[in-house]
């Protein structure tokens, strides 16, 4: 169990440090280019296979860390360099976490390395759970997962949206409801494995920013997966549908959604996303507040910009010590009575997005085009307060938390 701390250990220093250059070195030079782009990095997610940034065991040493700073560090870090490209590497993590926390040993060790694949041939994975009429409200979910217990095969119907890597992936991860009577209660989460007929791309989104990250429909159309990818197995599905349907029974209502339960554990490595992403314009608006001269002097000695610059400093350290203690409740089994993981999340995405807009507005002219960097982290930063649970869904559930 790590104790609580204010400080990386070496092997963390080490680490971030590793990231830090890999960011600076390859991520930065390449981020406006990928934007513009608007496709996923390849080459840049193969260059972070290659060194070992982009792998299973490296995001199982993060996310093991006894200490729970692991993979906040390692998302500020990347997300420092670029919003997108980071999304595009940490994405897969996202899914693979889909099967750390569901799987069983089996299938962990099965799919979650075709998920990345290799340094030569790297692979994406896609976490699809939001669709068209279910985004906040997750458990008006349609997809339906049907069992043929004749063929021992799961078939999957229905239409997702918004999902990071969807279509590309080689692996996806799909939530559906195997019971529609349960609401949340009801769905599973299934494996669709590579080259699975039936399963195709459907709209690419055209985004506001981290443009160099894929987002897209996904189509299943009688999707047929063995019985083997029920994440979990059917046995203990069968038992928590059972559970379920008593509880339902007992307290006489469909059983509530939420969204608002998706896991607070993984909010703060959001928080921290944001964090990296407003830390990032608020270097460069340091730095061109020192240098820009108007009225003879350099524009940081005026109290209007100090102070801003004051303002945003605090705020990012703010934010990544609610997103720090929240990752090291959820590592260290803490619970989370008052919804910290929540709070992390709401906080940073807020700081993130008014640090970037701040930044702007420290550029002047220079921070409204893209040959400055601040106009595009500011177009990324106004995704952290949309997914992941928009701030207004964290609020309702901080609020729930509070008012028991
Ligand atoms: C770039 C991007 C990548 C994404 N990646 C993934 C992914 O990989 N996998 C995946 O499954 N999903 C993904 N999402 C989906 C994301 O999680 C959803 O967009 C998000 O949950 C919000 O759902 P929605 O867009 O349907 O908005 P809605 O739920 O329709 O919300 C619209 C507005 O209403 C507000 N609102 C809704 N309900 C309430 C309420 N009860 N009280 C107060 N306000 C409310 C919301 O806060 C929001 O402001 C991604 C989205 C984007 C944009």
């Amino acid at each position: 169990m790590g104790e609580f701390t204010f400080e990386l250990n070496e092997d963390q220093k080490q680490v971030r440090d590793w990231l830090h250059g890999f960011a600076a070195d390859v991520m930065r030079p390449a981020a406006a280019e990928w934007d513009e782009r608007e496709e996923t990095p390849w080459p840049i997610i193969q260059e972070a296979a290659k060194l070992g940034i982009y792998s299973l065991d490296f995001y199982a040493q993060q996310f093991f860390d006894p200490t729970g700073l692991g993979i906040p560090m390692t998302m500020e870090e990347l997300f420092w360099g670029d919003a997108g490209i980071a999304l595009s590497i940490v994405g897969t993590g996202l899914a693979a976490v889909g099967v750390l926390a569901n799987g069983t040993e089996e299938q962990i060790g099965t799919w979650v390395p075709q998920m990345y694949g290799d340094a030569n041939d790297v692979k994406v994975a896609a976490f699809c759970s939001s669709e068209p009429d279910a985004g906040s409200d997750v458990a008006s979910m349609r997809t339906r997962a049907v069992y043929d217990e004749a063929r021992d095969e799961w078939v999957l119907n229905g239409t997702k949206t918004w999902a990071t890597n969807g279509g590309i992936a080689n692996v996806h991860v799909v939530v559906a409801v195997v019971d529609p009577e349960l609401g949340s209660k009801g769905h599973a989460s299934f494996i669709v494995p590579p080259n699975t007929p039936g399963l195709s791309q459907g709209q690419k989104f055209r985004k506001h920013g981290i443009r160099a990250s894929h987002t897209a429909e996904v189509v299943l159309e009688d999707v047929r997966i063995p019985g083997h990818c029920l994440l979990g197995g059917k046995d203990k599905l069968d038992e928590r549908l059972a559970r379920a349907r008593e509880k339902a029974k007992a307290g006489g209502e469909r059983v509530k959604n939420a969204a608002m339960a998706t896991f607070e554990a993984s909010r703060p490595a959001v928080g921290a996303m944001a964090v990296g992403t407003a830390r990032a314009a608020y270097e460069v608006a340091l730095d061109y507040a020192k240098t820009r001269v108007q009225f003879g002097r350099p524009i940081i000695e005026n109290q209007g910009v100090a102070f801003q610059l004051a303002d945003m400093a605090t705020r990012i350290d703010a934010a990544r010590l609610l997103v720090w203690r929240a990752s090291w409740m959820a590592t260290t089994g803490k619970p989370f009575t008052s919804a910290e993981g929540s709070m992390s999340k709401l906080y940073a995405s807020e700081v993130a997005k008014e640090v970037t807009a701040q930044a702007v507005q420290i550029l002047g002219g220079n921070g409204y085009t893209r040959e400055y960097p601040v106009e595009r982290m500011h177009r990324d930063a106004a995704i952290y307060t949309i997914f992941e649970g928009t701030s207004e869904i964290q609020r309702l559930v901080i609020s729930r938390t509070i008012a028991k």
